[in-house]
């Protein structure tokens, strides 16, 4: 197995894994339940993918206590491809759609449909994202198709403390690519919810989305058949050939999870992971500074300078190189952002973490 001391990875996706599930994909993949067959080699509509597919349904449904009344699919295209298909999905209904602009993804995803429609931003996008405007202040606009947020904005480290509403009974719908299985949710609070897997659920190339049933049936004309939810969800996911093999890996990180506590035990490591960053970041005068307000600090990634609130880039650089030697790895922020940016999806350990803690502390200490 190679190395057995193993790389922290602390990536913003593509992300870590849990091992046990890389070991059990690893017995299984030349030949896939004794068939002589790995997997990546059946047929879509085979018995042992069919079953793949409903198992990994089915589990999403159980984990998030899906209602009846919501279809649960698997695309492709990503999260950036669920920008395009939301809108092409949801917006014929008026033409019209509200976007809460907290960030990068979501400034892109209000960006990708108004290929399609008008979009309305219910309050005026930041010069520096950071902050998430009282839900009072919001202008909703009560013939939008739907109100539009991203739950957790992965590059910039927002994450939403609140479920937004909609007086007007618009549907609500979260791009929750990097915090879907983080924490319990109310999926009866939404419209739809879109996420791609490789963020917390899975390795890239599936792209889960949870559908209100009532929402389905009235795609725009021009609107893809791949990215068409009512075909998709008509014809289970099949409709032609999906990402098999990720949906099969991301089957055993969905069972991974309800092994390892479900949800509560996701959400509870999750705020004690992101606390002990916080923490340090709040002992370090300033060496260490997170630019987002505290009540919308993401849990999920946490972005941070070093060497005062403007970053000193000189100093981030040796940061990334001395952990690196440590093993830590994908610390980088993101290239609009700068810094370093800490991810703690669910496979990332509290053990790992406190390293991660232990190496800010040490370098705090000769440095500052
Ligand atoms: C990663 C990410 C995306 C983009 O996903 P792609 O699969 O690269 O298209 C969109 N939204 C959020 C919140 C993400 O974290």
């Amino acid at each position: 197995m190679g190395s057995s001391h193993s790389a922290l990875n602390f990536g913003a996706g593509p992300a870590k894994l849990p091992r046990e599930v890389l070991a059990e994909v690893q017995t299984e993949l030349l030949s896939y339940q004794d068939s002589g067959m790995s997997l990546m080699e059946m047929s879509h509509r085979g018995k042992e993918y069919t079953k793949i597919n409903n198992d990994a349904q089915k589990a999403i449904r159980e984990l998030l206590n899906v209602p009846d009344n919501y279809k649960v699919l698997f695309m492709q295209g990503g999260g950036t491809g669920a920008f395009a298909a939301v809108a092409l999905n949801l917006m014929n209904r008026t033409g019209v759609a509200d976007y809460a602009v907290t960030g990068t993804w979501s400034s892109k995803a209000a960006k990708e449909a108004a290929k399609y429609g008008k979009v309305n931003l219910v309050f005026p996008k930041a010069d520096k994202p950071g902050s998430i405007p009282p839900e009072s202040s919001w202008t909703l606009n009560p013939d939008a198709s739907y109100v539009y947020y991203c739950d957790n904005e992965t590059v910039d480290g927002v994450e939403f403390p609140f479920i937004p509403t909609s007086p007007h009974g618009v549907p609500i719908v979260s791009d929750m690519s990097s915090s879907i299985m983080t924490k319990k949710i109310d999926i009866s609070k939404f419209g739809c919810i879109v996420a791609g897997a490789q963020k917390n659920i899975g390795p890239a190339g599936v792209t889960v989305v949870i559908i209100r049933e009532d929402l389905l049936g009235n795609p725009m004309k021009i609107c893809p058949t791949v990215f068409d939810f009512t075909v998709i969800s008509q014809q289970n996911s099949v409709h032609n050939t999906p990402a098999t093999f990720s949906v099969y890996v991301m089957e055993k990180v969905l069972q991974w999870i309800k092994k390892n506590g479900g949800l509560q035990a996701m959400e509870n490591q999750s705020q004690d992971k992101s606390k002990l960053l916080y923490e340090e970041m709040e002992n370090s005068n300033n060496f260490y500074s997170c630019p987002i307000d505290e009540n919308c600090r993401s849990r999920i990634n946490v972005p941070f300078r070093v060497g005062g609130p403007q970053g000193n880039e000189e100093l981030e650089a040796k940061f990334l190189e001395e952990a690196e030697k440590l093993k830590m790895f994908q610390l980088k922020g993101h290239r609009l952002v700068g810094g370093i940016r800490a991810s703690l999806y669910n496979a990332v350990t509290r053990d790992e973490v406190a390293l991660l803690v232990k190496f800010m502390k040490e370098f705090r200490a000769q440095f500052s």
